[in-house]
């Protein structure tokens, strides 16, 4: 045998000996072990207002998915009222632990001030059928909306008047969320808006629960005009309160029992938020009929 190949086979010997290979086996080991610890401590962790960590960012990009899928397959009549429990179902433990996590944070940790509204579905919700407008010539829908009874019968009227008046009107972009819904939705903008901060996310999208969308008598709806303007990025606030639209809100819309819910510095810690109005019971059953 060659002099070098000799060398080479008792090297060979000496790397795969049973002792080694043991010793490769438990580092290889040790190592996947570690990350699989981490990963699951990354997990766990409480999280960052701030910046959620990798593995959070992981895994709720992995629920959003899901939930994308889940609300696009329903019918389209029962996507914002997508039921909690029925979302939380579609995922495994990984998944549930960080969502629950999320949704059990009090937003006042994020500076949000105002109150929890409800959890509860409201029993007299009227279905809105989808209205149509146009944004630069592209044509856009509403979708199905609902809205609890009192308050749309308050924005008909309202209409009415606006148009009489303006000859404009706005749509119901939003009405009543579900807590489902508000929870995909907050995930949506988490992720897609707001960089995984669940801080500069709660300045703009409630948790679920807090939103005076899901309040089941003073709830509040979030208008669009006929010309796709909402304010939503890429418009602004700005864009919508230069609105003709807007401006005769301000002036007439507490004479149906709407209220513009975040002006600017409001204090619950909203962001100004032009387009969300809330609709607020009167006082006495006749008050308000005088400007109908
Ligand atoms: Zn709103």
């Amino acid at each position: 045998m060659d002099h070098r190949l000799r060398k080479k086979k008792i090297a060979g010997r000496k790397i795969f000996s049973p002792g080694r290979f043991r010793l490769y086996a438990l580092t290889v080991l040790g190592l996947v072990l570690a990350g699989l610890l981490t990963s699951g401590f990354a997990v766990f962790a409480k999280p960052d207002y701030d910046r959620l960590n990798f593995m959070q960012r992981f895994v709720v990009c992995g629920v959003l998915a899901k939930w994308l899928h889940q609300v696009k397959t329903l019918p389209e009549e029962k996507r914002v009222l997508v039921d909690y429990n029925h979302l939380l179902g579609q995922l495994n433990v990984f998944e549930k632990s960080v969502v629950q996590r999320i949704f059990a944070i009090n937003p006042r940790e994020f500076g949000f001030k105002g109150p929890l509204h409800s959890l509860e579905k409201p029993d007299n919700l009227v279905k809105i059928m989808p209205q149509a407008y146009k944004r630069s010539g592209q044509e856009g829908s509403t979708g199905i909306q609902y809205c609890p009874a009192a308050s749309y019968n308050d924005y008909l009227r309202m209409m009415a008047r606006m148009r009489q008046e303006l000859g404009r009107e706005l749509f119901i972009e939003s009405g009543y969320r579900s807590p489902g819904f508000q929870a995909y939705a907050f995930l949506l903008y988490l992720v897609r808006n707001h960089d995984f901060s669940l801080r500069k996310a709660a300045r703009l999208n409630a948790l679920p629960g807090y939103s005076e969308h899901q309040d089941p008598v003073n709830n509040a709806l979030d208008f669009i005009n006929a010309d796709g303007v909402n304010g939503d990025e890429p418009q602004t606030p700005e864009d919508f309160e230069r609105l003709p639209e807007y401006q005769w809100l301000l002036k007439h819309a507490h004479k149906f029992n709407f209220y513009l819910s975040y002006p600017r510095d409001n204090q619950w810690g909203v962001s100004f938020e032009p387009w969300h109005w809330h609709w607020q019971k009167p006082a006495s059953p006749n008050s308000g009929k005088q400007w109908q």
